[in-house]
């Protein structure tokens, strides 16, 4: 086993910068080549989202720092400090970058177990460009073992589950570890895992290093040099989600006007066919819709006039100036029945009273409602239900 350093260094993410061919928007260039060039067009907005996933990468990072300790403990101790004093620090935030923590500990444990120096790398830049024209990335959590390349990766995001299967990004960032360390170590399996804690979501996938650099080689170099030349076809679906063209782009357009527009057999009733070419794309129209009417609205707020439209301010409810102004203006006039008591939901009772009381106390008379029966494609992780065992209640 090779002597290489760790060269795990203090918070900076400026490493973070994102290649026109990233990692994190593989999916998408791949799916869609010519997006890469024509998104680039676009400026990239910041999104309250987005900034509040960089701030739980950088608590992830300083707490595998800590448990490593391979920083400064004083330097690494006044980061921390100052990321207390964030507007997205909460209990939540440490809840959630605590699972996923627990869950590299066990990797990197399990490694250690049967390897006596991994190489453990945290916020790796990944270099792919052997692949993809200027193509890196960031990766949380890199381990290096005996024959083994672990790769860990945080998703912050409450929205989409992401699974590690075949998951572009995760193949990037292993193909870059593979070529930066395979010369070192000799690498047999690689493992990447998903860890996405607000969805309870962990999912690993393993391939070998000949698998991958054949998925490299078939796939990803010759869309790698489509979409570098903005070259390609256009291809809208469910990976249009994060393009930054997705408000006015034609394709992305035509391909759901044109679901609209469907010559149907049937003069009056769709078929059972028809439903069923309809459901796997019916989320994303109703995504597509939705961004369509907030970017038209943006763009009224900045002036633009669609004809038939005009802006309004939405309905909302009443509401208090202030709770104690009302409590002591009611009490100045004699007035008492004020007040209702609630029980607290599950989480903050949890939190109020333990976890040890809870689970003693409480628990017993918690209990998990069935959820109500939702369509979902057959690659949906969940156990499906039989249709015999569901109440519909009023039928359909
Ligand atoms: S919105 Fe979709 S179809 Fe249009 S360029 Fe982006 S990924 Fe391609």
């Amino acid at each position: 086993m090779s002597e290489t350093p760790v060269t795990n260094a203090p918070i900076d993410h400026s490493h973070r910068a994102h290649a026109l061919l990233s990692a994190s928007s593989a999916h998408r260039w791949m799916s869609c080549p010519p997006s890469a060039v024509l998104a680039d067009k676009f400026e990239d907005q910041s999104t309250v989202f987005a900034e509040e996933g960089t701030f739980l990468h950088e608590l992830c990072e300083l707490k595998l720092h800590r448990y490593l300790q391979d920083t400064d403990p004083a330097i690494l101790e006044a980061q921390y400090r100052d990321h207390m004093d964030n507007e997205f620090y909460t209990e939540e935030a440490e809840e959630v970058t605590d699972a996923y923590v627990n869950f590299c500990v066990e990797i990197i444990e399990a490694v250690r177990a049967s390897c006596s120096d991994p190489l453990i790398l945290v916020e790796h830049r990944l270099d792919y460009s052997e692949y993809v024209p200027s193509g890196f990335g960031t990766g949380d959590l890199l381990i290096v073992g005996d024959g083994i390349l672990e790769i860990v990766d945080f998703k912050g995001g409450r929205g989409v589950r992401v699974e590690a299967e075949r998951n572009p990004q995760l193949m990037l960032y292993a193909l870059a570890g593979l070529l930066e360390f395979d010369p070192l170590y000799d690498i047999r399996m690689i493992r990447m895992s998903i860890v996405q804690p607000r969805l309870h979501n962990t999912s690993s996938y393993e391939i070998t290093p000949e698998d991958l650099l054949r998925w490299a080689e078939t796939e990803v170099a010759p869309k790698a040099a489509l979409a570098i030349a903005g070259k390609g076809e256009f291809k809208a679906g469910e990976h249009c989600r994060f393009c930054k063209a997705r408000f006015t782009c034609r394709a992305r357009s035509d391909y759901y006007m044109s679901l609209a527009k469907q010559d149907f057999k049937e003069a009056d009733l769709l078929t059972d066919e028809e439903i069923a070419d309809i459901l796997p794309v019916a989320q994303n129209l109703a995504k597509w819709v939705e961004d369509l009417v907030s970017y038209a609205t943006a763009q009224a707020m900045k002036g633009k006039n669609w004809p038939g439209y005009k802006l309004v301010a939405s309905q909302t409810k009443r509401k208090y100036t202030s709770d104690a102004d009302v409590i002591r203006a009611c009490t100045e006039a004699g007035i008492t029945n004020i007040y209702k008591t609630t029980l607290l939901g599950i989480s903050d009772l949890e939190k109020a009273i333990g976890r040890k009381a809870f689970k003693d106390i409480v628990s017993p008379y918690v209990f998990k409602p069935e959820g109500k029966p939702e369509l979902a494609p057959l690659s949906d992780k969940r156990e499906p239900i039989s249709s015999a065992a569901v109440d519909f209640g009023d039928s359909v």
